[in-house]
């Protein structure tokens, strides 16, 4: 493996990736070939408790910060695995940490803690306005005796990850419509839903197959019905608990797409030394050298940036700007990485046993989702340069 700097993580580096090393590149292949979910994988992740990274102690979990869970992830992709099989727990428990009550952490948090429950689904995407979230259609009204008891819901969803594989998800929902909100920001509210039950009364999953072995769907709702204490925080403010939970989303995935950058940057380095084609092997080429070069240094620089990410998250200080730009800066390099690694296998780039083409796939996912990178950009251009508004 590609000798990196060693940093103050390299226990719980060292700890995940002997746990990764029990699901070899053979186990991740068949998965993907079968499109199966790695079951196996995340409920040793889970038993070794490295999912419950960001629970506090107090609840069951080992109470770290968002530098030591995006280690986690990064090991992961680092090892050939796809955090995008679990990551979902990681932030979604956040949503619920800062923003639940003392009842809703103490319902949840332990058992998702033990791993009794999964909490790997968040509903935001919907089908007719994509990034425009403010103007989501899907409608959570206010039912039921006084105050009302219950909420219901009718709308639709798209891409929602994981829901066959998490018994809850957190859904984001209109509780008063635009035309009546003085921001648009208002309005939309968070929920628990639990996604077994609501299979039963009114909430339609089908699957979406895609280019990535990710488990992920389309959601239909009909009239389901929520117990009102299933809100999360206040009514109307949903959107800005999602926007807190999306900083530790994107940081994240920056550290995963790091953990790919180096995964490509190791296969590449070893098959360019071996391959020996007119005589000599191909990494002796510049041609060749250059761009694994290149794509290295735009890790490193990511890597960076996801430190600084993490490091005023977990001071609790303003990090919208630097997720942004680490998701943004790990996104590119790993592609980057990915392209030299499939271009310099040649043909057996392309081939599944080599497990690059896998990894190619997996890593583009990353320039459209969570947030595209026109999104990051265009967020980078209004709120840190003071560029007019878009949209
Ligand atoms: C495999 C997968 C898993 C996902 N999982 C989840 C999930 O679990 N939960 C969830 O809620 N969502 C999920 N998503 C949805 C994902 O977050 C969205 O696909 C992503 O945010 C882009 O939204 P969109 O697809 O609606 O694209 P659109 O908003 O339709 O945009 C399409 C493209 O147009 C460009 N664009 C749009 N607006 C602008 C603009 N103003 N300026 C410049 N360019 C622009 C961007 O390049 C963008 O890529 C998932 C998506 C995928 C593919």
């Amino acid at each position: 493996m590609l000798k990196t700097t060693t940093d103050k993580y390299q226990d719980i580096r060292d700890a995940v990736r002997a746990l990764c090393a029990e699901f070899p590149d053979e186990y991740h292949r068949k998965i993907d070939a079968e499109r199966g979910y790695p079951e196996a994988f995340v409920d040793a992740l889970t038993k070794a408790g490295w999912l419950a990274a960001l629970i506090p102690q107090e609840y069951g979990g080992s109470g770290l910060g968002l530098a030591e869970a995006s280690v986690i992830m990064e090991e992961i992709n680092r090892s050939g695995g796809n955090s995008g099989a679990c990551h979902g727990q990681m932030y979604n428990m956040g949503t619920l940490l800062r923003h639940g009550s003392t009842a809703q952490k103490e319902l949840y948090l332990p058992k998702i803690a033990s791993g009794e429950w999964r909490l790997q689904s968040m509903g935001v995407t919907e089908p007719s306005t994509g990034t425009d979230t403010t103007k989501i259609k899907t409608r959570a009204v206010r039912k039921g005796d006084g105050k009302g008891d219950r909420y219901v819901i009718n709308g639709q969803k798209v891409w929602i990850s994981r829901v066959q594989h998490s018994d809850w998800m957190i859904l984001l929902a209109r509780t008063t419509p635009l035309a009546e909100v003085k921001k648009k920001t208002e309005g939309m509210s968070i929920f628990m839903v639990d996604l077994r039950q609501a299979e039963r009364s009114g909430m339609t999953v089908r699957p979406i197959p895609n280019m990535v072995n990710h488990e992920t769907n389309e959601l239909f709702f009909e009239n389901l019905e929520i117990p009102a204490e299933n809100l999360i925080g206040q009514e109307g403010q949903g959107f800005r608990y999602i926007l807190d939970g999306l900083n530790a989303e994107r940081t994240l995935i920056a550290a995963e797409c790091i953990g790919d950058g180096y995964w490509f940057i190791d296969r590449v380095t070893k098959y360019v030394s071996e391959r020996v084609v007119f005589g000599r092997p191909i990494g002796q080429n510049q041609g060749v050298q250059f761009p694994i070069a290149e794509a290295y240094i735009e890790i490193e620089a990511a890597n960076l940036m996801r430190f600084e990410a993490c490091r005023l998250f977990d001071a609790s200080q303003t990090c919208g700007a630097q997720a942004n730009m680490a998701k943004y800066l790990a996104a590119k390099a790993s592609w980057e990485a990915a392209n030299a690694c499939i271009q310099f296998h040649g043909g057996f780039g392309f081939a599944n046993e080599y497990d690059v083409e896998r990894k190619f796939r997996e890593t583009r996912l990353y320039q459209v989702a969570p947030i595209s990178t026109n999104l990051i950009l265009s967020y980078v251009a209004e709120h840190l340069l003071g560029l007019p508004r878009s949209f």
